[in-house]
């Protein structure tokens, strides 16, 4: 199976043949116009034809997908009047050409001064400048526009397609659309995501030969698959309807609060790994990131990783995100997240060893670096530090004085920070049966319950074998859940799930009745979870808030 990658128009799968279309092109002289008088008529008649086409365009499209999508042809009505068609009228009038030249050098020259610029709004209107010469050609010729070749159900692959023949295609027989060049801004784009059509651009590994070939498009992940096999087919099926449900969950709930039918409000997170998560914190509605795993920068790096590519890092994810809380957990690497410069040992029980905020207390430097960068980047958004694998009160206390250094440092040296919350993680035992002390010193906690689990049952998370043994819901970890919970509200602080068994709907009124108030969970999950919440009735006296 051959493949190839885009960049994403606008999702959705599409399984057919692949159909490659070439525009026709024209060879156009220098040649003087013997008359340039009836030259400059031709041009201005088949300026007519055009602003007619555009017109019957835009009549089309507003019955097809609405005024919006629509609006397009009205522009290029409004670029028929633009200073590119007075360029070309001098170039009849004042050099003698005839009409076909002036258009191709009058048309050209604007196209060169759009894709020059540096603002990709204005960049992609060159197609639009594009589709409005091949306009004038087919008018000046006497062609009628090029009818586009699919006469069955097909994948249309092209280098790139204009406007005009995006809305002339015949859509009942339109699959897909790969293109190997055009712009994500570009009112070919826009169409195509009106029309909810799976697309893709820059898909430049296309090659000629693929014509007639049976394909599968996957319109979200911007790939192209040549004769996929029947389970890649099955799998991208699969997705499709997975993402059609989150459609229409996203329809339904997008913008709508976590409430109870009574009325009991809770706040519904995501948890990320990296920056690049950051769109689907966005597209799944959630109220903001309730863990960050920091990790990745340690991870992506073949070195220590210094303070200021940390702070671009965090504040980049912090900015997107702004006003939502964005809880950034400091590094939790060692056990089963190996670093090979920070040269750790092998260790016989790596889950009870060297690792998170062990290593950060006994790596002081190490530490300031990511601290450092944390309250840099505070300043540019709602920032909660969490701190990981804490087992008791002078851990919480020694990670406080730190970051209270780090902040000396930086304002000594002038540099902004912002607030901050700091929050950590009740992930052993220890802390969940210290969370009195602990709540004392935070503004918030955060249940790890795939570490509290492993933790409290003594099951290793990263053993297959011993699997069938873990209850996900095993009374012991719900009840250091319940005991958190309490302890952190008599304190007047807030209590988070952000491990695994917060995105488990069976779980949701159970948590809900014990007064969890926020729950931090994959993207996917928010909706869902949303949902669930909605659809639960608590008492007067139980609840969050
Ligand atoms: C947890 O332990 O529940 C948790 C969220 O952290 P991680 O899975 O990264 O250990
Ligand atoms: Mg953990």
């Amino acid at each position: 199976m051959k493949t190839a990658t885009g960049t994403k128009i606008s999702g959705g799968i599409a399984v057919g043949k692949l159909k490659l279309y070439r525009p026709k092109t024209y060879e156009i002289s220098e040649e003087k116009a013997d008359d340039p008088v009836s030259e400059l008529e031709r041009f201005e008649s088949a300026r007519e034809k055009v602003r007619e086409q555009q017109r019957a365009l835009h009549e089309k499209v507003v019955a097809e997908a609405g005024e919006d999508s629509a609006a397009v042809f009205e522009v290029h009505e409004m670029m028929l009047d633009d200073r590119m068609v007075s360029a070309c009228r001098e170039i009849i009038t004042d050099q003698k050409h005839k009409a076909e030249y002036a258009v191709r050098r009058g048309f050209d020259n604007a196209l060169r001064q759009f894709r020059n610029m540096d603002d990709p709004y204005f960049r992609a209107r060159s197609a639009d400048v594009e589709d409005l010469k091949i306009a004038m050609l087919d008018a000046l010729f006497g062609n009628e526009p090029d009818s586009l070749p699919v006469t069955e159900p097909s994948i249309l692959v092209a280098d790139d397609l204009t406007p005009s023949e995006m809305v002339r295609l015949d859509r009942s027989l339109l699959l897909g659309i790969v293109m190997r060049e055009g712009s994500t801004n570009s009112h070919t784009a826009i169409l195509a995501r009106s029309f909810g059509l799976p697309a893709i651009i820059r898909c430049r590994e296309v090659e000629d030969d693929w014509d007639g070939k049976y394909a599968a498009l996957d319109g979200y992940d911007s790939r192209l698959y040549i004769e996929p096999p029947r389970e890649l087919i099955d799998s991208l099926m699969a997705k499709r309807k997975d993402e059609l449900e989150k459609e229409t969950l996203l329809s339904e709930l997008k913008g709508k609060p976590s409430t109870t039918i009574d009325g009991h409000n809770i706040k519904v997170y995501a948890n990320i790994c990296d920056p690049s998560e950051v769109e689907a914190v966005l597209s799944n509605d959630a109220e903001g990131v309730g863990l960050f795993r920091s990790e990745f920068i340690y991870l992506n790096s073949r070195t220590d990783p210094p303070e200021e590519e940390q702070y671009r890092a965090y504040r980049k994810v912090l900015e997107a995100l702004a006003p939502r809380p964005v809880v950034i957990r400091t590094s939790d690497i060692g056990a089963d997240k190996a670093i090979e410069y920070l040269d750790l040992e092998k260790e016989e029980n790596p889950a009870l060893g060297y690792r998170a905020i062990r290593i950060c207390l006994s790596r002081k430097d190490f530490f300031k670096r990511q601290l450092r960068a944390l309250l840099r980047a505070s300043a540019h958004g709602n920032l909660g530090i969490m701190f990981p694998m804490i087992t008791c009160l002078s851990e919480v206390r020694e990670c406080k004085e730190i970051l209270g250094e780090c902040r000396r440092e930086l304002e000594n040296e002038g540099a902004e920070t912002g607030n901050l919350e700091t929050g950590i993680m009740i992930e052993t035992p220890a802390a969940a049966l210290l969370a009195d002390e602990l709540a004392e010193e935070v503004d918030f906690f955060s249940l790890g319950t795939n570490d509290l689990t492993q933790y409290t049952c003594a099951i290793d998370r990263q053993n297959e074998k011993i699997a069938a043994f873990l209850d996900a819901h095993n009374p012991a970890v719900l009840k250091l859940i319940q005991m958190t919970v309490e302890a952190g509200h008599r304190h007047n602080i807030r209590v988070g799930i952000c491990g695994e068994l917060g995105a488990d709907l069976s779980l949701t009124e159970t948590f809900l009745r014990m007064g969890v108030d926020e729950l931090s969970v994959n993207p996917g999950s928010v909706l869902p979870l949303r949902k669930q919440i909605r659809s639960i009735t608590l008492g007067e006296n139980e609840g969050p808030g």
